[in-house]
């Protein structure tokens, strides 16, 4: 089994990563996964989709979800 490149971080996110381009990896994998959900529940928004990297307090970096509030609030500025 293939060892995890991510530990837990000081600032209370289980996952952590320490660079960059982990960091982007991992989101990589995440987003075809998505993918991969997304294409079977046909029509349904991809509402937890990890979206970016970012590196908190602690020197680690996370991955972050586009949160339900921002998706809507980018659905209604389209919509207007
Ligand atoms: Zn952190």
């Amino acid at each position: 089994m293939k060892t995890v490149d991510f530990r837990p971080c000081e600032c209370g996110i289980k996952r952590g990563f320490l660079d960059r381009r982990a960091a982007g990896k991992a989101l990589g994998r995440a987003q075809a996964k998505r993918d991969r959900q997304a294409q079977r529940w046909e029509g349904a928004h991809p509402m937890q989709r990890e979206n970016r990297v970012y590196q908190c307090d602690y020197g680690m970096w996370h991955l972050t979800k586009q949160s339900r509030r921002v998706y809507e609030e980018r659905v209604a500025l389209h919509a207007a």
